[in-house]
């Protein structure tokens, strides 16, 4: 099995990536007996992590809130994407602030500059990047937006809130409202938000945002019809295990594409295909919850003895899924099949799945069906 491995020539100060085997490894370092060559500190591996088709939908995984040095985050522009492709994604957005600048002194004044530096990095890991800014106001009054897919970031970069909105929109931006609960004790809308809601000048919201889920956000996008998004919102790194210790990844969108591009994640998100996926939970439309639960777990007869049939659920998904039949719980982890016994006269399991929420506090009651 071949393996990414990086080889850093720290003399020339340059960075190559290449396919090679272990084997090959060896042959990078000239032989030296007084020398022992130890590869895996300067290799990087990427997370397989993965969903099957969703009906005649790819399913990426991006996430749409980043920050880098170029702000308030703490990491070259290049590492973000790095950390991202390593992680697994397929896209990721850097939204660094373009008000909120603590480093302002040690940096140029062009806010396009993080996407830049990171561009390239991107396009040699074939690694799709989004062009975002952060537009940051007051949190309790006007609150955080990011724009995705700008042109120039420069423009937005305006005093008036709504003007900074209008330029965004203007570029064909995709906005979403950040974290609607951070940093306020209860969720709800102030008057500015209602009016870009009214005039229909965001299509996205964070329901879940770095360690917060807003379950009241949940039924705002349901009964306004918008792309449910969860997001990082990463300033230092994600790599430190302690999310993957926890049994959990970092909290991503699930975007369901046409096809597996920049333009793929656009459109999608226009149309708002997207599961939020955060700590093994999904919080999701209704009809695309049960459509990506379809797609995941599959259900096959065992055996069957006159009373009871035994059934195997396999999920070829990256995620754990809880459900209860009837009074019992199970558990179907990620990649992984059970067998449940149910009594013969059963044409399907009717499950409700309580780590996925469609509306506030409401869980996905589905039934799946016997192939
Ligand atoms: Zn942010």
């Amino acid at each position: 099995m071949k393996k990414l491995l990086k080889i850093i020539t720290a003399a020339a100060g340059i960075t190559l990536t290449a396919y090679v085997t272990p084997c090959e490894a060896q042959q990078v370092t000239p032989y030296n007996p007084n020398k022992i060559y130890y590869p895996e500190y300067q290799q990087s591996a990427r997370a397989e992590f993965s969903f099957p088709k969703v009906g005649k939908y790819e399913v990426m995984i991006c996430d749409y809130h980043s920050h880098t040095m170029f702000s308030d985050g703490l990491v070259w522009p290049t590492y973000r994407v790095e950390e991202a492709w390593n992680d697994g994604l397929d896209a990721l957005a850097i939204t660094d602030h373009i008000e909120y600048l603590p480093f302002k002194k040690y940096l140029n004044s062009d806010h396009n500059t993080s996407y830049e530096i990171a561009k390239p990095k991107a396009d040699e890991l074939g690694f799709i990047l989004i062009k975002g800014s952060e537009i940051t106001r007051k949190q309790a009054v006007l609150g955080h937006f990011n724009a995705l897919f700008i042109k120039d970031a420069n423009p937005i970069a305006v005093e008036d809130p709504k003007a900074s909105i209008l330029e965004a929109r203007k570029q064909g931006a995709f906005i979403i409202w950040n974290h609607p609960g951070w940093a306020v004790d209860s969720t709800y809308m102030k008057d500015f938000q209602k009016n870009l809601l009214d005039e229909k000048l965001f299509d996205g919201i964070e329901v879940f945002n770095s360690r917060e889920y807003y379950p009241r956000v949940l039924s705002w996008a349901v009964d306004n019809n918008l792309t449910i998004i969860a997001a990082s919102d990463v300033h230092g790194t994600l790599d430190d295990k302690t999310i993957s210790e926890n049994g959990a990844h970092r909290p991503v969108t699930l975007v369901l594409a046409k096809e597996r591009s920049s333009e793929g994640v656009k459109e999608a998100l226009f149309a708002g295909r997207t599961l939020a996926l955060f700590h093994n939970t999904i919080a999701a439309k209704e009809s695309i919850a049960s459509d990506f639960v379809d797609a995941c777990i599959k259900v096959k007869k065992l055996f069957e003895n006159g009373k009871n049939v035994t059934l195997i659920l396999t999920n070829s998904g990256d995620i754990r899924f809880t459900f209860k039949v009837g009074k019992s719980t199970y558990i179907l982890p990620a990649k992984s099949s059970i067998t449940i016994s149910l009594p013969a006269t059963s044409k399907r399991i009717d499950a409700n799945f309580t780590n996925i929420f469609i509306y506030e506090n409401r869980t996905l009651a589905h039934s799946l069906q016997i192939q």
